[in-house]
């Protein structure tokens, strides 16, 4: 076992005693922050720290996204129907197709479509959902629709 692989495994063996410590001492952790972000603004212009900060920011977002999606791909980053694993265009879907009025609520907070993912880490991965990709999306979507409509005129 290497050292990377060994720090992941103690993180891991170690992960729930170490969030409870940091909550625990958030106002140490946020002292140690701020001043951290003291000493960047001496060593780096305004420009810089923005733009080091948007770098961490995406490179977070882009590990959520990650993690949403493999763990409702079954434990692959792919659509749970075909396979597709090209990560831009896979997205979450509600499997009950509630989705719709979740999303709209999720977008009234500020963000992007990273808001869900950050929700769903948040909740602990709850159940009723699945990656799909674009296209298998469409077909579900097509399919509910074509059942509704005879439904319709069935009445
Ligand atoms: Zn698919």
């Amino acid at each position: 076992m290497n050292r990377t692989e060994y720090n992941k495994q103690y993180y891991l063996k170690n992960k729930d005693k170490q969030i409870k410590y940091r909550h625990e001492h958030r106002d140490v952790y946020k002292e140690y922050y701020r001043r951290a972000k003291e000493v960047r603004k001496l060593r780096y212009s305004y420009e810089e720290i923005r733009e080091q900060e948007n770098r961490a920011k995406s490179k977070y977002r882009a590990k959520l996204k990650l993690g949403s999606l493999t763990h409702y791909g079954k434990g692959a980053c792919a659509c749970v129907i075909c396979g597709e694993a090209r990560i831009d265009c896979l997205s979450i879907d509600h499997i009950n197709d509630d989705g719709a009025k979740h999303r709209r609520e999720l977008k009234k907070q500020k963000g992007g479509s990273w808001v869900i993912y950050a929700w769903l880490k948040r909740n602990n991965y709850p159940e009723g959902y699945q990656t799909l990709c674009m296209n298998c999306q469409t077909i579900k979507e097509a399919t509910r629709r074509r059942r509704e409509n005879q439904k319709g005129q069935r009445n």
